[in-house]
């Protein structure tokens, strides 16, 4: 797999690639170039030679492409799903029905959100000035992206930027290049001048620590995680750029006892094994009233042992593998150092049985009993892993909700209107859901409070990231303020 540079693929300069493993069997599917720092500079030339025009382009004609890109992204569904799901060990159905869609739905949204880039009113406030406000784009725009879901981070990251005006570098995650780079491709077929939408494909501490701090990128929009996000500010620091961070999280998914207990049951496990589990608004800290503690667990037990983990191409299969062998290592490591302090009500273990035996594949994992300041419990796992930790009171809830570093979602499931009020105004979270856990709508803002970063991905309030508002005042009587001039400085 080449990157994607001013409208074409193209070999990386450094004449070094790396190997692209589906996780879910071990296989080698294709390689993918490794960006050199020279690469980065001629895919930001690209970009920033592409600016001016595309940066003038009349709203309307921006999103005509736009709008044509998502009617080829249609065209490409299967293809892009087959290699989302290849790339990732992602299960075929999540990655036809979730990240597909998902993302030509982004595509679509932001084809109108172009035309409608909110500039505010004017003001004749002094009866000799109008003012205008004009959002107006930044310049190009660095992106580096993780491997969770890097269609959709890919649509994130690319489509607010270029709907209003920006031109856009990415680098994904070297893990899982291939459909970014069909996307961008979308975009030219779809007559998106070249240059506006360019992929390199490196390696994090290369390629993308050259982008974070190149001069001629105005802004760095990053998904990944805290540790890596403290670096992004500390790069783009060096030239004062602007910085949007969408990091880590550890959703609590809070409990009361007056919630329909099976619906909480079903939300918990397709929040915490969504994408297996591989997901920044995951559920991964079950909050649960003291009463009805010991069914939620017998009941999210009884559903875990369930899922059919199997072949990612199999419409059957529910769970698919895990990124990568280390990372399964790391998962594995947190709930073999759990055992020592909290009680594995079931999972903790890799299938050994036929062909999972050789992809990354861990069994979906709920740990009860966990002291609230234990690793299980405080740090992102990042994997099918769900803590159930206790409480008493509505106080300890909401403390227990806002006991983390992050803050990027969370759900209270409760039948109490005023519980419910309380909850979305006291957790410190850029989401929280009532009565359900995952959902994400192209009309609505998502971010982090917190550790979680800073900014929004998709909605209109994306803009407000990716654009610069700069007032325009004009004196709209010929002769406002001669007299104040001349008298000031006589
Ligand atoms: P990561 O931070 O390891 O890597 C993310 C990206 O940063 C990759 O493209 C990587 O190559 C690059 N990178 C690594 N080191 C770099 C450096 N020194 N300089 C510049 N770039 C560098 O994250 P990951 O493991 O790919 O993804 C998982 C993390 O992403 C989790 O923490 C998850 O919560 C987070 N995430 C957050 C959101 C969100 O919306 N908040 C969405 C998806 C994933």
């Amino acid at each position: 797999m080449q990157q994607y540079i001013d409208g074409q693929r193209t070999e990386a300069t450094s004449g070094q690639s790396q190997d692209l493993t589906d996780p879910s069997t071990g296989e080698v599917i294709g390689t993918v170039d490794l960006a050199s720092t020279a690469d980065v500079d001629a895919a930001v030339a690209a970009a920033a030679r592409a600016f001016p025009q595309w940066s003038r382009a009349p709203h309307v004609e921006r999103a005509e492409a736009l709008t044509k890109a998502a009617a080829i992204l249609d065209g490409m569904a299967e293809e892009l799903a087959q290699a989302e799901s290849r790339q990732g060990g992602k299960p075929i159905r999540l990655a036809r029905e979730f990240d597909v869609p998902g993302s030509i739905d982004n595509v679509s949204f932001f084809a109108g959100a172009a035309r409608n880039l909110e500039g505010r009113a004017t003001a004749e406030y002094d009866g000799e000035h109008t003012s205008s406000i004009r959002r107006e784009p930044i310049g190009v725009v660095g992106s580096i992206s993780p491997w969770n879901y890097p269609l959709q981070m890919a649509a994130w990251k690319v489509l607010p930027a270029i709907a209003a005006g920006n031109t856009i570098v990415l680098k994904p995650s070297e893990l899982t290049p291939l459909t970014s780079v069909m996307f961008a491709e979308a975009f030219t077929r779809a007559g998106v001048p070249d240059g506006v939408v360019n992929i390199v494909t490196g390696r994090g501490d290369e390629a993308g620590a050259h982008l974070l701090r190149h001069p001629d990128v105005g802004m760095v929009s990053f998904t990944g995680s805290t540790r890596v996000g403290r670096t992004v500010l500390e790069a783009a620091s060096g030239t004062a750029k602007r910085v949007h961070l969408e990091l880590g999280g550890k959703a609590p998914f809070v409990v009361f006892d007056d919630a329909d207990l099976e619906a909480a049951i079903h939300g918990a496990v397709a929040g915490s094994l969504i994408n297996t589990g591989q997901d920044c608004t995951a559920a991964t800290r079950a909050i649960v009233h003291r009463s009805v503690h010991d069914d939620f667990v017998a009941g999210v037990a009884e559903l875990f042992e369930k899922v059919v983990l199997g072949p990612v191409a199999d419409e059957a299969t529910d769970l698919g593998s895990l990124i990568s062998f280390e990372h399964r290592e790391r998962v594995a490591g947190m709930v073999e150092r759990a055992r020592g302090y909290a009680r594995i009500v079931t999972g903790g273990a890799a299938p050994t049985d036929g062909d999972l035996a050789k992809g990354a594949y861990y069994r979906p994992t709920l740990v009860a009993g966990a002291p609230t300041d234990s690793e299980i419990v405080r740090d992102e796992v990042f994997g099918p892993v769900l803590a159930v930790v206790p409480f008493d009171s509505d106080d300890e809830a909401i403390a227990l909700a806002n006991d983390t570093v992050y803050g990027l979602a969370a759900s209270a499931w409760t039948r109490d209107v005023f519980r419910a009020q309380r909850a979305s105004r006291e957790i410190a979270a850029g989401c929280v859901w009532i009565n359900d856990h995952i959902p994400i709508i192209s009309e609505m803002p998502h971010g982090g409070y917190k550790q979680s970063g800073f900014g929004k991905d998709m909605s209109a309030y994306s803009f407000d990231d990716y654009t610069q508002v700069k007032h325009v005042m004009s004196d709209i009587t010929g002769v406002a303020r001669k007299e104040w001039h001349r008298t000031i400085f006589r």
